[in-house]
């Protein structure tokens, strides 16, 4: 991606526990949990206007940490896996990866048969082919 960031260094917010154990607070947003942490100023400025704000941290101390020194220690690369095969209903559009469904192109969700003959795998089309 054009312009995308390489992440050199990092910023984590830090609580540290009664106990002395530091974490990393996450807060949701749009369904999931996201770390507070950043890789850039900006992010961390965003980052500390929510913390600043958020009744969740009243009473708490909370630390800005810079991390600086990036080392790859592992790599998990999943780019060399084939596809998996999947089929998606043309009326609900769910997804299935049994083989079963595919190789019948069958719907568990509608419980009926597709017949368009042209994707039996990942069909994408929306159209029902009449015949
Ligand atoms: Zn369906």
């Amino acid at each position: 991606m054009k312009g995308q960031l390489r992440i050199n260094q990092l910023f984590a917010f830090v609580i540290v526990d009664e106990d002395g154990t530091e974490g990393v607070p996450a807060i949701w947003l749009n369904g999931t949990w996201f770390p507070l942490m950043g890789a850039d100023m900006a992010r961390v400025e965003d980052l500390k206007r929510i913390v600043a704000a958020d009744p969740m941290y009243k009473g708490k101390r909370v630390t800005i940490q810079r991390f600086g020194h990036r080392e790859t220690i592992g790599t998990i690369d999943r780019t060399q896996e084939p596809a998996v095969p999947s089929i998606t209903c043309p009326t609900c559009s769910r997804v299935s990866y049994n083989p079963t469904d595919i190789r019948e192109r069958y719907c568990g969700f509608c419980h009926r048969f597709h017949s368009d003959p042209r994707a039996p795998v990942s069909w994408g089309d929306t159209r029902e082919k009449a015949e």
